[in-house]
């Protein structure tokens, strides 16, 4: 997967899912692209485990209601872009606060957390 640590210039690279070259989006510890065809936001800057763990641990059983119902609002605004969600699939879904969330607003949604569901569920 050489292409995909191929930066194309100093604040592009090609999208993951399209190849489409993508601009700089956002940065703070990692610099982050956003794809103008597809509008996936990626990274090529991995975090180490110690910051993985933060970052899962800050995420688990969020109770600021608030947050969860603007994190709804703003995924679904970008899904509507492209069509009207039948299903989704709500991976590293957590304690599933968000596929709550989405059930209420009557959108079928299947939570999957690596950590409890699989293919991570050994490592610490
Ligand atoms: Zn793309």
């Amino acid at each position: 997967m050489l292409r995909d640590s191929v930066i194309t210039s100093i604040n592009t690279m090609f999208c993951r899912i399209c190849n489409t070259p993508s601009s700089q989006y956002y940065k703070d510890s990692r610099v982050f692209y956003k794809c103008p065809q597809c509008s996936l936001i990626f990274t090529d800057q991995t975090i180490d485990r110690k910051g993985q763990e933060k970052h899962y641990k800050g995420q688990w059983k969020n109770s600021d209601k608030e947050h969860i119902i603007n994190s709804a609002d703003s995924l679904l605004t970008i899904i509507n872009k492209y069509r009207k969600p039948s299903r989704i699939l709500d991976f590293g879904s957590g304690s599933g606060e968000l596929t709550e969330e989405f059930l209420k607003r009557g959108i079928a949604t299947t939570p999957f957390e690596p950590m409890i569901h699989g293919c991570l569920e050994n490592q610490n």
